[in-house]
């Protein structure tokens, strides 16, 4: 990445829109759009005061064909997304328009931009940290209105602060610890050493509490993994029509190699819900119960939440059975369906937490959506608004914690001064690794590769 030169792609989504966008940033990017545009009383843009928008048309100046009808805006740096100079060339939505400026702005000296370089460039110009690049890309891809909310509190510094607020405790301790290896002469004072003992044992609360909130927050930022199992005309089918008619959020199409895999996400109570399998569970009918039995087990082990359904007008079979015995109690909630009809399921005692439904008639669908949420949170009543979302982050936490633990115990065995700080040293670099501080560049270009081109 050449932070010098001035960078243009089309910001908005392809295909036809009321309007498209194409941007331009960096020193050039008012000279560049300069060359194309054309005001009808002859602005110019370098002329133009901040943050204001001027009509015109953008033209090929060869021979001056007007290319399209157009609003620019002008956004001179630092007070800009990336901090540099941004032009925002709003024309007509369509892909021929859209390529024939951003082909012109190429020609005036612009280079296309790589995927998320303008996000990049406000994290290298110092606007937002790593953390809050990355939120950037939440925000775009948030799932409902909750991982949103949480994404947008993320991308204003909420989170950032917390992680700050940890790293400068880290760094108020190694100073400390590493007084003393100035002085060599010196032992540690028992009194020092509880005070050590003392904070270091504030930063791993810190960091526990923030890692115990990735538990909800990845759910929120990649969605509850749930599979909807059981033997064959229990209603498995029924049951997810029902819920994706009441509480469908977003289908995301992810390109296979042979079909299209749609990916059917619920809203239940703010939190994206993925159900497993959507066309295996609607598809698959008339199989044996072994084949049924089979295909459930697998996604079992796959999900993250099972909902187990059983005919509630039939007696136990002994696939159900074996179902049963098999679903771990801390994730599977089971569903008996058809209470509508005559009941003759009869079920003993177990720790599974069970839910009475008639997916025909749409019954006790909010307890079931209750139960799921309860599952999510994961026997917690709530999280706080500085919740963990992104596993990077869970993994940089972790290694400081450990770090963190392993100085507590070297404090308490006595461990020299030199021995301490190196822990002390590593638990910064891993803090430093979520804000960008201390981030290796492979990882950084992995990060802001997984953008789109325009952000
Ligand atoms: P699957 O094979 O587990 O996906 O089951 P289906 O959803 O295809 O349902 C099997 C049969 O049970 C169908 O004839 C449904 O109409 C019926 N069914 C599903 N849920 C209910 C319910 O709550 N009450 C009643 N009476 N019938 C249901």
């Amino acid at each position: 990445m050449h932070i010098e030169d001035t960078i243009a792609a089309i910001s908005t989504p392809p295909g036809h829109g009321g309007i498209g966008i194409v941007r331009l940033s960096g020193g050039n990017a008012i000279k560049i759009a300069d060359g194309v545009f054309r005001s009808p009383k002859k602005k110019k843009l370098k002329n133009t005061p901040s943050h204001r928008m001027l009509f015109g048309h953008i033209v090929n100046p060869p021979d001056k064909e007007i290319i399209d009808e157009v609003l620019v805006s002008v956004m001179k740096g630092p007070d800009t997304y990336t901090k540099e100079d941004i032009v925002e060339i709003n024309c007509h939505g369509g892909a021929i328009p859209l390529r024939r400026i951003l082909e012109l702005l190429l020609k005036g000296g612009a280079r296309l931009a790589e995927p998320g370089e303008f996000t990049q460039r406000a994290f290298m110009n110092g606007r937002i940290d790593l953390a809050q690049a990355e939120a950037v890309l939440d925000v775009v891809n948030a799932l409902t209105v909750q991982s949103q909310k949480t994404a947008v509190k993320q991308l204003s510094g909420g989170l950032s602060k917390k992680i700050i607020s940890i790293r400068e405790k880290i760094i108020d301790l190694t100073a400390f610890v590493e007084a003393y290896i100035d002085f060599p002469e010196e032992d540690i004072e028992p009194l020092s050493l509880k005070d050590m003992k003392k904070k270091a044992s504030n930063i791993q609360g810190s960091l526990k509490k923030l890692i115990e909130s990735a538990e909800y927050g990845l759910i929120l930022r990649d969605g509850l993994k749930t599979a909807i199992i059981g033997r064959p005309n229990v209603g498995k089918s029924s049951l997810l029509n029902a819920l994706l008619e009441e509480d469908r959020a977003i289908v995301t199409e992810i390109p296979g190699t042979t079909r299209d895999i749609i990916e059917d996400y619920l809203n239940i109570r703010g939190l994206p819900v993925k159900i497993m399998d959507t066309a295996g569970i609607r598809t698959v009918r008339d199989i044996a119960e072994k084949e049924g039995v089979r295909r459930s087990l697998k996604s079992m082990k796959e999900a993250d939440l099972v909902i187990l359904v059983l005919d509630g007008s039939d007696p136990l079979h002994d696939t159900d059975k074996e179902l049963i015995e098999k679903s771990n109690s801390r994730n599977t909630i089971l569903a008996i369906n058809k209470t509508d009809l005559k009941q003759k399921i009869k079920l003993k005692n177990q720790d599974n937490p069970t839910v009475k439904i008639s997916a025909k008639k749409g019954t006790g669908l909010n307890k079931l959506k209750d139960k799921i949420a309860e599952a999510a949170l994961c026997g917690h009543a709530s999280y706080g608004s500085d919740i963990v979302t992104n596993t990077r982050h869970l993994d940089a936490l972790g290694r400081a914690l450990s770090s963190i633990e392993s100085f507590a115990a070297g404090v308490i065995k006595k461990t020299p001064p030199e021995f301490l700080s190196i822990e002390l040293r590593e638990a910064l670099d891993a803090i430093g690794e979520i804000l960008g501080i201390t981030t290796p560049d492979d990882i950084l270009n992995r990060i802001f590769s997984s953008f789109c081109i325009g952000k």
